[in-house]
């Protein structure tokens, strides 16, 4: 045990010597020794997993890399602990809207023991993936952003319009203290921003994917009472019957939605989506449940998911009268999960044609960089857009992504290096074209 612990502390001070005579030379040496890919690298190593993000470590990171790249920087704590970076680089014309860039800091778990690598190594294998929880959700995009304007300032590129990245917290778990409360600032209101771009997903062909609007979650808990009994007699009015009427009706709403998306009319985020997530009855015994009991409350939980396009309203009446009616006994709950309608009571979507210039201007810049747009998608889930979209500024979820398996929120998330490079080069024509873009004068 000694012995071993002497010869680890020597390995150490080994190691550490060689490190050290590696990068004496100079500090020059050592930048020339770092690419775009090792940035990513260092990036995606700090453990930024739910329930206990490193927030401090990466903000450190992100601030001495803009600093390095000659931009502005400021860190904002809405809620402590929870820092919110913003990164500037100011446009020749400050006065007109600027561009937002945002990504969350923030990631989902993993399951070491599911992995190829450690989720937090970032591992470089020989055929081009680098492994890491992260890679494609979404600290991607983080470095990718900033590679861009060290590339446009290379070529002395001069924005036109302010272009600003925010690096927000708590995206994986509803973005409550982060970009909810980012938006709502006088900070943010002094940004002036005109368009915005958040997060997308990878796409599987060699088209890029757009997304224009989110699904916004609601939790729905249903509730049943009845009348207790033995478990052998048939009567009506139980409160397992009461929940099992309810969730038939729900599981006829779920198939009408499901069959139009098997029918190929609409895509899986267009339609309504209702799933059973648990379920909780019974009367415990030491060995399970009490058998020959009927219990007297029963209650199940679902994952609800409603498009721009649907009518809250109508669907809060369908849950009253419908689902759940009070004739059966049956209360329930329902937690919104955020915004579905913009501060004009419009349906929170950015326009994907001619009334929104900044579209034309999108999707101009990713033919420049010799790319493909397939047709603008609504997300399946959810991301910090809502928010920005809440205050009338249209905005894009796009994650520069082709031919990538879908692995987010997945076990082994990797994505390649020859596309991670390609993406860097997507963004400079968007930053550029963007900031050189001068029609829009106002939000
Ligand atoms: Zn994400």
């Amino acid at each position: 045990m000694a012995n071993s612990r002497v010869s680890l502390l020597l390995l150490t001070l080994l190691a550490l010597t060689l490190s050290l005579s590696a990068s004496s030379p100079s500090s020059h040496n050592r930048e020339e020794l770092e690419t775009p890919i090792t940035r990513f690298q260092q990036y995606l190593r700090f453990k930024t997993a739910h329930p206990n993000p490193n927030y401090t470590a990466p903000v450190s990171f992100l601030t001495a890399l803009a600093k390095s790249i000659g931009l502005v920087t400021q860190s904002i704590e809405f809620t402590p602990n929870k820092p919110v970076l913003l990164v500037t680089w100011p446009g020749s014309k400050p006065s007109l809207p600027s561009i937002l860039f945002n990504s969350h800091l923030d990631s989902v778990p993993a399951e070491p023991t599911k992995w190829l690598h450690p989720p937090f190594s970032a591992v470089h294998t020989p055929d081009g993936k680098i492994f890491a929880r992260g890679a494609q959700d979404d600290k991607c995009i983080a470095i990718q952003y900033l590679e861009a304007i060290r590339n446009l300032k290379s070529k002395n590129f001069i924005p036109t319009r302010t272009i600003h990245i925010s690096y927000v917290p708590d995206e994986e778990i509803g973005g409550f203290d982060g970009a909810a409360k980012f938006v709502n600032s006088k900070e943010f209101r002094h940004l002036n921003v005109g368009f915005a771009l958040d997060e997308g997903q990878a796409s599987v062909n060699d088209e890029f994917r757009v997304f224009f609007a989110d699904r916004s979650p609601w939790n729905l808990i249903i509730r049943a009472k009845g009348k207790p009994g033995h478990g052998s007699r048939m009567y009506d009015d139980g409160a397992m019957e009461n929940l099992m009427k309810s969730i038939e009706i729900i599981s006829r709403f779920r198939e009408s939605q499901f069959d139009v998306v098997k029918a190929g009319k609409a895509a899986n985020s267009e339609v309504i989506s209702v799933n059973p997530v648990y379920l909780k009855a019974g009367i415990p015994s030491p060995t399970g449940f009490v058998m020959n009991m009927q219990p007297s409350e029963a209650e199940a939980g679902f994952d609800l998911r409603l498009p721009p396009t649907a009518d809250p309203d109508l669907m809060k009446k369908r849950i009253a009268e419908e689902w759940v009616p009070a004739i059966r006994n049956m209360t329930y709950e329902i937690i919104e999960k955020g915004p579905l309608r913009d501060h004009m009571g419009r349906p929170l979507m950015t326009a994907v044609d001619d009334s929104n210039p900044w579209w034309g201007v999108f999707r101009q810049a990713i033919a420049a960089a010799g790319g493909k747009l397939a047709k603008p998608e609504i997300l399946l889930s959810t991301t910090d857009a809502r928010f920005i979209r809440q205050l009338g500024i249209p905005v894009f979820g796009f994650s520069p992504m082709t031919n990538t398996p879908i692995l987010l929120h997945d076990h082994n998330e990797f994505l390649e290096d020859t596309v991670f490079l390609k993406g860097i080069e997507v963004y400079e024509h968007i930053i550029s074209s963007l900031s050189s873009f001068e029609e829009v004068h106002s939000t």
